[in-house]
């Protein structure tokens, strides 16, 4: 094969979109990187379902060598999840967890990380029950407060790591503010953009260096595959990425990265469904007498509503909610038909989860109760089914709770 003949090493086989296109998220979501693959005219990335690829001869490559280095269909997505976050570079990962482990390893024993408290608990885990082992430093703050990251900086301070809206109580942080404040002492600002997606919240634009996704969540959208992204503009950190994620071994694997890509596709549709949904359950759920609060960052009374309005396009698909008594939990998770008990979120299907066993298991009791994850706090990840058959199901599970606990 010539050099003419060869793919650039990063670059899908197919006339691309370039990195300045000005279309809109909507467009950029359906079409991705590449519309179409030119020699079949294929609309759909092909599925490279393929671990190795063919040397022409001593010295020379295609561009591709080994999938877990680089495959075709993983870098389509990394390039359509990059345009979407209006990063330069993506990185696709087997899962969230695997995206977060490589970023992790841009620190070094001894530095210092300022964390969200109120943020995943598998997050939590890796960090405390491993890198803190290791010899890594973190602080668990309520980024909420602006005055407690100030106060938690240390001359060896070397990134914040933020969720916002948090996980699960749906605390705001104002990532221009945290940008330039770990800017001004040579950090990196990360921000897990899971909740919310590019389609509400583009982190870089905000000023933040390194966005996370789990892509299991909104991004692929129908709990049907896991995945996970770092999203950059650092053409310094690139390298240090690609080796960590190749060395690793926590790559996408081809169909996983095509079910993501499909899934992007309706990224905009859903998520404007997902907000629709949530606003109406979040206030009808409000008016429960078995429901104590509600927190929602949709809200216009919810504290950070104007911070929220002024750093994301929308609230996006997630509620928490406390119940006024713990023993209706038990009967609304047995109770709900069309609502699913289950992890996760950001699927078509709504689910309820109870963080406290479920999702934030790992967090210590203090820890926890200060974060505001209780025995009565539920999530919920509002789906794209009708409101009004999401309401019909909470009104009969909570109506069972009545009878059940009086
Ligand atoms: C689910 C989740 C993760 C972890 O992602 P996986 O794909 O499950 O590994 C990280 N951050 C947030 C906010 C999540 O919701």
């Amino acid at each position: 094969m010539s050099d003419s003949e060869c793919y650039d090493k990063n670059e899908f086989p197919g006339g691309g979109l370039s990195k300045e296109s000005r279309l809109s998220l909507e467009s950029l979501a359906v079409h991705g990187a590449t519309p179409f693959e030119p020699v079949t005219g294929s609309i759909t990335a092909p599925i490279y379902q393929t671990s190795t690829f063919r040397h022409p001869a001593l010295g020379e490559s295609t561009g591709f060598d080994y999938s877990r280095v680089v495959n075709p269909t993983r870098t389509e997505l990394e390039k359509t999840v990059a345009l979407l976050e209006g990063g330069k570079h993506g990185l696709a990962f087997a899962t969230g967890m695997g995206a977060i482990s490589t970023l992790i390893k841009l620190y070094h024993p001894g530095d210092h990380i300022i964390v969200s408290e109120d943020l995943y608990g598998g997050t939590y885990r890796l960090f405390n029950e491993y890198y803190r082992e290791y010899g890594y430093l973190f602080s668990w703050v309520d980024t909420s407060d602006f005055n407690r990251i100030e106060k938690n900086l240390r001359p060896e301070t070397k990134a914040l790591f933020i969720e916002t809206p948090s996980n699960p109580m749906m605390k705001v942080t104002d990532i221009r503010r945290c940008a330039e404040l770990i800017h001004s002492r040579g950090g990196h600002l990360v921000v897990d953009n899971t909740f919310l997606s590019p389609w509400f919240q583009n982190p870089l634009a905000l000023g933040a260096d390194l966005v996370i996704h789990s892509g299991t969540k909104y991004l692929a959208g129908h709990n049907d595959t896991l995945s996970g992204f770092i999203v950059h503009s650092s053409d310094a950190l690139l390298e240090t990425l690609q080796n960590i994620q190749k060395s690793e071994g926590a790559s996408l694997s081809p169909f996983d990265s095509w079910l993501t890509l499909r899934g992007i596709k309706t990224l905009g549709l859903r998520m404007e469904k997902h907000e629709k949904n949530a606003l109406l359950i979040a206030s009808w759920l409000r008016g429960h007498e078995r429901v104590e609060k509600v927190f929602y960052t949709g809200f216009e009374d919810h504290p950070q509503y104007v911070l929220s309005q002024n750093q994301a396009r929308g609230s996006g698909g997630m509620i928490s909610f406390y119940l006024k008594n713990p023993a209706d939990v038990p009967v609304l998770l047995r109770s709900i038909k069309l609502i699913l008990f289950a992890e996760s979120l950001g699927g078509v299907e709504s689910l309820l989860t109870y963080p406290l066993i479920q999702t934030h298991q790992a967090i210590p009791e203090a820890m926890r109760l200060s974060a505001g994850v209780n025995d009565r706090l539920m999530r919920l990840s509002v789906g794209i089914e009708h409101a009004n058959d999401i309401i019909a199901d909470l009104d009969s599970a909570l109506s069972q709770c009545k009878k059940e606990n009086k």
